[in-house]
């Protein structure tokens, strides 16, 4: 199966620039250090997939074209994950159906919560979606594609990473068990979080990030949701092994 992965965004919660920050990337004028939130979206050829659905999602698929979503996959209920569900009403009314959005259930619970107007609708301009249940550790299909899920720990909380074919996204994790190192082996692409030199409680640094990068060993490995603090995409470039670097918005890779 060809895959065609386009990186929407790689940029943390805040994107980058940061407002207000006058540091040497949040000033950078070159496009590679511009890092919009964190999504990525996936082709097949049949099936199009986007996991998470960022605040700027409406400029990432304007900017790559994205006029048809089979799925929406959702790893966690942080806002830069979800923010963008507002902006699939676009997609309600070219295909005249609701957007399948799926995920596990306290993030279902959460959606319902931030987005209630969707479903006690008392205007008509709401994105219509339909919420099915990810139910870890059973894999899934969306028309012929088997999704795989996961699971992450983002410090406390359960969140889910995802391997479809020969490609996988782990976002904002602290701990990934062994177990789930198993399931990731033999992969071409992976995408993989690494937030920042400095620790973090909720995510893996960029050396961690290398480690586990070591430990599955892809054929290709991209850094993604990425603060100002780690650096330009040139500085962070050199600090990587061969088969790895940092991503940027818009990078499209095919598998
Ligand atoms: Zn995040
Ligand atoms: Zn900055
Ligand atoms: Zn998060």
């Amino acid at each position: 199966m060809l895959m065609r992965i386009t990186l929407l965004g790689t940029g943390t919660s805040t994107g980058v620039p940061l407002i207000g920050c006058n540091c040497e990337v949040c000033r950078s004028t070159e496009l590679r250090n511009k890092r919009l939130r964190s999504s990525v979206f996936i082709e097949t050829g049949t099936t199009n997939i986007l996991i998470d659905i960022s605040p700027d999602f409406r400029q990432q698929a304007l900017l790559n074209n994205i006029n048809k979503i089979d799925a929406v996959l959702i790893t966690h209920a942080h806002r830069d994950h979800i923010g963008g569900l507002d902006d699939l009403k676009p997609y309600n009314y070219l295909t005249g159906n609701p957007i399948p959005v799926y995920s596990e259930s306290n993030v279902i619970q959460t959606i319902r919560t931030e987005f209630h107007y969707a479903f006690n609708p008392t205007t008509d301009s709401i994105p219509q979606l339909t919420l099915f249940e990810i139910k870890y550790p059973l894999s899934f299909n969306i028309n012929n594609i088997t999704i795989t899920p996961i699971r992450l720990f983002h410090e406390n909380l359960p969140v889910l990473g995802f391997r479809i074919g020969k490609f996988a996204y782990l976002t904002d994790f602290s701990h990934i068990d062994n177990d789930e190192l198993q399931k990731l082996l033999n992969i071409d692409l992976l995408v993989i979080a690494a937030l920042r030199h400095k620790p973090h409680p909720k995510h893996v640094t960029f050396s961690r990030a290398l480690e586990i990068i070591e430990a599955i060993n892809p054929r290709m490995a991209r850094l993604t949701h990425m603060s100002h603090t780690l650096g330009k995409h040139s500085d962070i470039s050199l600090k990587c092994p061969p088969n790895v670097q940092p991503g940027f918005d818009n990078e499209m890779l095919t598998i």
